[in-house]
């Protein structure tokens, strides 16, 4: 008689997020397959516990130690038998355990490189959106998932769709090219003087997905696909001048393959996170998303044009670190996160993000980055300079 087999059992790190959300809404489409049974987020205790009634998890991990009691007693006072944990010790040891074999790795930023390495070296199915750990240490992370034996399947939606583009998910001999596409965020179009005004709210409302502030941000300044150069660097092997940008506002064709014999091979849908977590939950299987099929003839339109890197410099900046290399692209990474942090907080202008990052950049010359602690020393560097130089473009 053949047994279904027991549902793989995911941990979900940022589960309050924006991915997050969507990799649980897949989840839950799936309770054959899939469960959930670590659920980690920053400092939103309340809704950590709600997604715990939903979801009954066998763990909980707030990062923030001093919320420990609060999130233990949520758990408690809802009657649920879900362990409470506190920080990212804790978090890193449960990823490695025995209590989850997928991990979606969806903190936002630099915090999240821990856990995404915990899972890299003990092997696990690693649904990698968290760019920042790839940006600030990704050869690490790559030989780590070499050699763990993990299996790392890409989520930011540009990488999933090459993954989807490329036999067996790796580039060899017969491509030329890989093409990243960008919808050149709320701002695409203007010009760099009229962006000096632009405000947190303008810039968080992208035209096309609905994600976290900080990404947002990303995407309005176009580090975003900055970042993504440097992550598709790591995870393809190719370096920047094999790593096209275009930028297509309307947000269906996700990637381009380019091969030697003149074919191109793109992944087109709608854009939804979920398309991209259904790959990586079912590959090499297609499991249902919820995300509509793609109706061309109702969008009509696929239009093209270059990234201005006038207006938005973070994308030269970043193609600048990635050649640079070494720590380059934590620095970069570090001071990025510093001045968005700033101006989400009303504390710089817009164009003060892509000052302050080339203004770190050139006080801390790359050192070479072959081990953790180099990258977390740059890392750590960088915020501190950032921090400082905030001041400097105060208002500007
Ligand atoms: P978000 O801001 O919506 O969610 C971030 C999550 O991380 C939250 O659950 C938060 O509690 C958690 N978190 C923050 N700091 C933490 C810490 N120190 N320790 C533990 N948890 C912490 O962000 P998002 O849009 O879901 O993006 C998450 C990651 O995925 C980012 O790296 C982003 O670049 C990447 N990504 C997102 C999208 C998207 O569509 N949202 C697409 C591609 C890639
Ligand atoms: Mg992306």
């Amino acid at each position: 008689m053949e047994t279904a087999a027991p549902p793989h059992r995911v941990a979900v790190l940022g589960a309050t997020g924006s991915i997050g959300s969507s990799a649980l809404d897949l989840i839950a489409r799936h309770p054959e397959r899939l469960h959930a049974s670590i659920l980690a987020a920053g400092r939103q205790v309340d809704a950590l516990v709600a997604l715990c009634r939903t979801h009954r998890p066998e763990h909980a991990v707030i990062a923030d130690p001093a919320l420990y009691p609060a999130l233990r007693d949520g758990l408690a006072a809802a009657g649920l038998s879900t362990q409470a944990h506190a920080g990212d010790a804790a978090l890193c040891e449960l990823v490695a355990g025995e209590v989850c074999d997928t991990v979606v790795a969806a903190i936002v930023g630099a915090a999240g490189l821990d856990s995404t390495l915990a899972a890299a070296r003990a092997g696990k199915r690693l649904l990698l959106a968290n760019k920042e750990s790839l940006v600030m240490a990704g050869a690490l992370v790559m030989a780590e998932a070499a050699h763990g034996g993990a299996w790392v399947l890409p989520i930011d939606s540009e990488h999933n769709a090459l993954f989807q583009c490329l036999p067996g998910g790796r580039v060899d001999d017969g491509v030329r090219r890989l093409v990243l596409t960008a919808s050149g965020g709320p701002f695409r179009g203007r010009s760099r003087a009229s962006l000096s005004g632009v405000t947190p709210a303008q810039a968080v409302a992208h035209p096309k997905w609905s994600m976290g502030a900080k990404i947002s941000v990303d995407s309005a300044t176009l580090m975003n696909k900055g970042l993504e150069v440097i992550e598709a660097h790591h995870l393809f092997g190719l370096g920047s001048a094999q790593l096209g940008v275009l930028v297509h506002p309307q947000s269906l064709v996700h990637a381009l393959v380019e091969y030697v014999d003149g074919s191109t091979l793109a992944q087109l849908g709608l854009p939804d996170m979920r398309t991209a977590l259904a790959v990586g939950f079912g590959w090499p299987e297609r499991i249902a998303s919820g995300v509509s099929p793609l109706d061309l003839l109702e969008h009509g339109r696929l239009e093209f044009e270059a990234p201005d890197l006038d207006s938005f410099p973070c994308l030269r900046l970043a193609r600048d670190a990635l050649e640079a290399g070494g720590t380059a692209p934590a620095v970069l990474n570090a001071a990025n996160e510093v001045a968005v942090s700033a101006f989400l907080q009303g504390q710089v202008g817009f164009l003060s993000i892509p000052a302050i990052v080339e203004s770190v950049l050139a006080a801390l010359p790359p050192v070479e980055a072959s081990s953790l602690l180099a990258a977390r020393e740059a890392d750590a560097q960088a915020r501190q300079l950032a921090t400082r130089f905030l001041n400097r473009y105060a208002a500007a």
